[in-house]
């Protein structure tokens, strides 16, 4: 057992924060030798449970869940920040020639490598990822996950239509391909497998029809997806599908919507949409960076509310135009204000918070495994440093309330403020 002593920052029930300004946190392994939280609480009452404890003492620290990215593309890495005159022109001009070169096992590899550490240090311990349409891609990323010891979902991504040579994939051998990478990595350590059709135009009937038939098969593997992103990509769905109520109402159709399903964007849906969301289980990733930089629109937040439907936070990147989780609840914040094409409203610094951390949980199938700091929870955290530059040092000095300080920190922060991150460990006996 170890425990670290310092203000720390977790979620009571839903999205409602508490922070214990000194407090301690006790990890020890569970009945798997997996290292999970004990304990949490102030520190003046939890000690002298615990005699002989080693305690690591972070003064002046706050220790927070990890971060969790519910969308996020890591063959998008070098994507980042590459101009484009909206979503399709974006994809075919950088995408999908960068996503290419992942066929090479040996360049997924150090991408993935570069990837994982990038997570981390922006605070991430989480993440639902596309990789590309090749399977090595997968192999390359799950298995440096498993050796950094990271919970990591991801999947290969099913294109077998409307994408050039060197991504698209071939219908039968897409979903065989599936399969398998489903029997060799899902459920192994902290592994998860996600079924990935990129989106509906990218993907003949066959493939989705054989997406969903796997989906339903294997109904503890995640589904991920996109949809509602944009306008012309809209349009483009229902000249594919011109009988279709909706574009959602397309994965409807295949199977593909159900819990531990993951929808990026959904925001140009409907309350009928809305609808089929909450009632299917199915989650939405608001990808604000994303959003703001392609242009293409606002997530509903009061909709989504009204509906009841599961959501979190995602960097998106490459369309999304940051690792960071602070950038990422700040760009939401930005996305929750605007009042002209939907309800304009504040969202407050601990919903912010909690979306990107026990609310993309949840989202995800995984509350009470991840993205809190209650006792059962897997040890992975954050160390904050409140004090990382002297804006943020003197900002936070004045906040007077738990929702002044997480502002502060959500609006200057970025990764300087990420002094550690802690991922859960296996622990051998
Ligand atoms: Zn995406």
């Amino acid at each position: 057992m170890k425990a670290y002593r310092a203000a720390i920052l977790y979620f009571s029930d839903t999205a409602q924060a508490v922070l214990e300004t000194d407090g301690l946190l006790v990890v020890g392994a569970n009945t798997q030798g997996r290292q999970v939280v004990q304990a949490v609480g102030a520190y003046s009452e939890l000690f002298g449970r615990y005699p002989g404890l080693a305690i690591e003492h972070l003064p002046g620290r706050i220790i927070a869940p990890g971060f969790v990215d519910m969308h996020i593309h890591y063959p998008q890495l070098d994507v980042i920040g590459s101009p484009a005159e909206g979503l399709l022109p974006w994809l075919e001009n950088y995408t999908f020639p960068h996503e290419k070169r992942f066929s090479d096992p040996d360049y997924s590899a150090q991408t993935a490598a570069f990837f994982i550490e990038e997570l981390l240090r922006h605070g991430v311990t989480t993440a639902l990822a596309f990789a590309s349409s090749h399977p090595a891609s997968v192999n390359a990323l799950l298995g440096e996950a498993q050796r950094r010891s990271l919970r990591l979902i991801a999947g290969k991504v099913l294109m077998d239509q409307n994408a050039p040579d060197g991504v698209r994939d071939e219908t039968e051998q897409s979903l065989v391909d599936t399969e398998a990478l489903i029997q060799r990595w899902h459920g192994v350590d902290r592994l998860g497998y996600a079924i990935t059709p990129r989106f509906v135009p990218s993907c003949s009937q066959a493939q989705l029809r054989g997406a969903g038939e796997l989906a339903a098969k294997y109904p503890q593997v995640w589904v991920q997806s996109h949809v509602a992103e944009n306008k012309d990509e809209i349009a483009w769905v229902r000249e594919l599908y011109p009988q279709a109520r909706s574009y959602l109402s397309v994965y409807e159709q295949f199977g593909l919507l159900r819990p531990r399903a993951v929808y990026a964007h959904c925001i140009h849906i409907d309350n009928e949409d809305r609808a089929l969301l909450n009632g299917t289980g199915t989650a939405a990733a608001i990808s604000p960076t994303s959003n703001l930089f392609l242009g293409s629109g606002f997530f509903d937040y009061a909709g989504a509310d009204q509906a009841g439907f599961l959501y979190g936070l995602a960097s998106d990147v490459g369309g999304g135009t940051s690792f960071s989780p602070f950038h990422t609840m700040l760009a939401a914040y930005y996305v929750g204000r605007e009042g002209q094409t939907k309800t304009g409203l504040s969202l407050t610094p601990q919903q912010l918070w909690w979306q990107h951390t026990g609310g993309a949980a949840r989202a995800l199938g995984l509350d009470g495994v991840v993205g809190n700091l209650l006792p059962g929870c897997e040890a992975d955290f954050v160390v904050l440093n409140p004090q990382a530059t002297p804006l943020l040092a003197r900002k936070t000095a004045q906040a007077n309330s738990l929702d002044e300080l997480l502002f502060a920190l959500i609006v200057l922060g970025d990764e300087r403020l990420v002094e550690k991150t802690v991922v859960s460990q296996a622990q051998t006996a």
